[in-house]
């Protein structure tokens, strides 16, 4: 089970306590039959299953269609998500279907008649307090902000299929071919180490040395928007307000100014290493370590270094 849907279970978990009522999961397609055991240790108690032909691989609308048709038979207090771009997809759909209002990327709820809720706001850069009416109440988790936390003991897990009824319509948008992204053998998001360059790093080619650092630390390269506008990296590497937002332990950011959209996307990395020839960049004045130097010159010495310590005595 991916990070952001566990992290999500725990707010959801805290909610449902609050309110009162069960915690209780939906598993969309056969393909997550096998993940969702482990569920029970987060508090959830049942697990809806839902299965239709047309349910080999995401649809978003399909999904919400779901979603809906199951909440019109379980009647829940609330629906939640994570704040991942699949889960704020199909809430906004279960949202226009429904004709209710949806929160995105909420890190605090209260519940009442109206949930009072904080959520974030522009990558991260602003905390807004808001409040959620509607039945049920359909909310995002935003990622990367909560610690998965296991419930004190697991639940008895009891599983129920669900059937709903699908049309064309509802299958318009779907995926037709899958292109897997080339490079990082490391996911960005899950990285405990991530190498950022920007346009410090002055072409594609020179990131053959932060890819070379990444890979001796097995960890993951990123990089800012100025080096995606340039084309020497796929958006997928790209972080920050319009791209990932990593948590690393370590964040070596390499020729990046700091700007506050990229800072909203590594802001959660639990240690920052700049390496920038300007002194008085942001991202020096954020980070908890800087090396006030050229990266040509720092980034071969650190790889030199690590093989060193790595050699055998
Ligand atoms: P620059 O700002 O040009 O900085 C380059 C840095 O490299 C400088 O600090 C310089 O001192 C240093 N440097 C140069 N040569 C060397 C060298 N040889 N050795 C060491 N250091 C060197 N940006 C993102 O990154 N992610 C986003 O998601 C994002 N979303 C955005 C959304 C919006 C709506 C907008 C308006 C902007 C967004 N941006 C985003 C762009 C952001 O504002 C900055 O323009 C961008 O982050 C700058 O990238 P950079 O730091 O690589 O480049």
């Amino acid at each position: 089970m991916n990070k952001a849907t566990l992290e999500m279970l725990t707010l959801a978990r805290e909610l449902a306590g609050q309110l009162g009522t069960p915690l209780e999961a939906v598993v969309i397609g056969e393909d997550g039959r096998d993940a969702a055991d482990g569920l029970a240790d987060y508090g959830v108690s049942k697990i809806h299953l839902v299965t239709h032909a047309q349910l080999t691989d995401y649809a978003p609308k399909a999904w919400a269609r779901s979603l809906v048709q199951l909440a019109e038979q379980e009647q829940p207090a609330a629906i939640l998500a994570a704040g991942t771009e699949r889960g704020n997809e199909v809430l906004a759909h279960v949202g226009a279907i429904m004709d209710l209002p949806m929160a995105a990327n909420c890190i605090e709820v209260s519940p009442g008649e109206s949930y009072t809720l904080t959520r974030v706001r522009w990558g991260g850069s602003l905390l807004e307090e808001a409040t959620l009416s509607g039945d049920p109440k359909l909310l995002t988790v935003a990622t990367q902000t909560i610690s998965p936390e296991k419930a004190a003991a697991a639940e008895p897990l009891t599983w129920s299929t669900f059937t709903p009824t699908l049309t064309e319509a509802d299958l318009l948008v779907r995926i037709t071919d899958r292109v897997e992204a080339a490079g990082d053998k490391v996911s960005l998001v899950e990285a405990r180490v991530v190498v950022g360059g920007g346009r410090g790093v002055g072409s594609a080619e020179g990131f053959a040395i932060l890819d070379e650092l990444a890979d001796l630390l097995g960890g993951a390269v990123g990089c800012s928007r100025a080096v995606t506008n340039e084309g020497w990296r796929p958006h997928t590497d790209q972080v920050g307000q319009t791209g990932t937002r990593i948590a690393p332990e370590l964040y070596i950011a390499c020729g990046i100014s700091g700007a506050i959209q990229h800072f909203v996307g590594c802001k959660g990395s639990k240690h920052i290493l700049a390496i920038n020839t300007d002194p008085e960049a942001a991202m020096v004045a954020k980070a908890d370590y800087a090396i006030i130097a050229d990266l040509h010159q720092v980034v071969p010495a650190i790889i030199a270094e690590i093989r060193k310590a790595k050699q055998p005595a």
